[in-house]
């Protein structure tokens, strides 16, 4: 219901704003704020977006939203409030966490991400889906990045909160997330709504790259020309950029992204010990299959040769081998 949606917004509104003042302005805040410094983040960085803390207690939220007369139950039912076990009134979802508001295009609060500072489980808590937060049609960081995804017709898309804010830090003001979960097809329609390009870059980590992996056929079934990024040593973006910088993450991932047909032949190559004849054989043909889905016979052409000049077949052997992929998949 309409009226029950802008209560709920005010709510998130007003969470967001108390957070906020408590990691600015209060004893309490310091050892959060003292968190963020230690990750690499400014004021101005916090400010822009909107990163708060949510004190060690259990009623603080609840007081505040109690005083100003909101109807609880519809605050617990939105994901700001927790029941009580007794059933007897209700305290706050979200206790000494750092928080970041999850806003939707438009700029308004819809939910948040609550990062544990020290080694507490979960290490994110997110709001729960509401009439508000619907997490497959949610990417982070939209409302600012669009501006700059309009004019570029790109968007660079992350898994994580920080990632997005280190890389904004480092420049790059087109990029939005997932929040760790897999890509889906609403969130890629949206994308391509928005861009023409994307490139993925997901954590250096196996689970990130088998992420990245599989974000392909979604982002291009949305139509969107597609590039991966790749990070050493399993780093995700903000590691790296803390490790190397920002003028190095730019040049050095974001710049070298590949096209999603290399990727995959990247991606594949890693199941097969190459120096063995037999398994290479096995990935050439896997190669050739991939490359053989290719609509353009420029690109398909291009592969051909980079295998041939790799590997040391004659390109006419190749050839003949994809032309016979193709007759087959017709
Ligand atoms: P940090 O740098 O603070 O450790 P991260 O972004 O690198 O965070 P990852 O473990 O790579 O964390 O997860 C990527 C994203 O997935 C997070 O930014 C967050 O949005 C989401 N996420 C991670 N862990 C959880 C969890 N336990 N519950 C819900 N969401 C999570
Ligand atoms: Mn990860
Ligand atoms: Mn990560
Ligand atoms: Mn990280």
């Amino acid at each position: 219901e309409q009226a029950e949606r802008a209560k709920l917004l005010e709510g998130y509104e007003m969470a967001a704003k108390l957070y906020q003042y408590i990691l600015h302005n209060t004893e309490q805040g310091k050892a959060a704020k003292a968190y963020l410094r230690d990750r690499g983040m400014n004021d101005k960085l916090i400010e822009t977006f909107g990163l708060g803390y949510a004190p060690a207690r259990w009623d603080t939220l609840t007081n505040l939203l109690d005083k100003k007369q909101y109807f609880l139950p519809l605050m617990e039912q939105g994901g700001l409030l927790s029941a009580k076990h007794d059933g007897n009134g209700y305290v706050d979802k979200f206790r000494d966490r750092i928080m970041f508001p999850i806003y939707d295009w438009k700029g308004q609060v819809i939910a948040f991400g609550g990062r544990a500072m020290g080694n507490v489980q979960p290490k994110y808590l997110n709001s729960p889906e509401s009439m508000l937060f619907h997490k497959s049609r949610t990417l982070y960081n939209l409302h600012l990045a669009r501006p700059q995804i309009r004019k570029t017709q790109e968007i660079v898309l992350f898994e994580g909160y920080m990632d997005v804010i280190r890389a904004w830090e480092a420049g790059i003001k087109n990029g939005v997330a997932t929040m760790g979960t897999a890509l889906t097809s609403e969130q890629a329609e949206s994308i391509r709504r928005l861009a023409e390009r994307v490139t993925v870059v997901y954590d250096g980590d196996q689970a990130g790259q088998t992420a990245a992996y599989k974000s392909i056929p979604l982002l291009e079934n949305a139509g969107c020309q597609v590039r991966i990024a790749m990070l050493p040593d399993a780093l995700d973006p903000d590691e790296y950029i803390a490790k190397y910088g920002s003028e190095r993450f730019v040049r050095e991932v974001i710049e070298t992204a590949v096209p999603s047909i290399k990727y995959k032949l990247l991606y594949f190559r890693n199941n097969y010990r190459l120096q063995e004849d037999g398994e290479k054989l096995r990935y050439i043909k896997q190669a050739l299959k991939l490359i053989a889905g290719l609509s353009s016979p420029i690109e398909r052409e291009h592969y051909l040769r980079e295998l041939s000049s790799e590997f040391r077949y004659s390109l006419e052997a190749l050839q003949q081998n994809l032309n016979e992929i193709r007759l087959q998949t017709e």
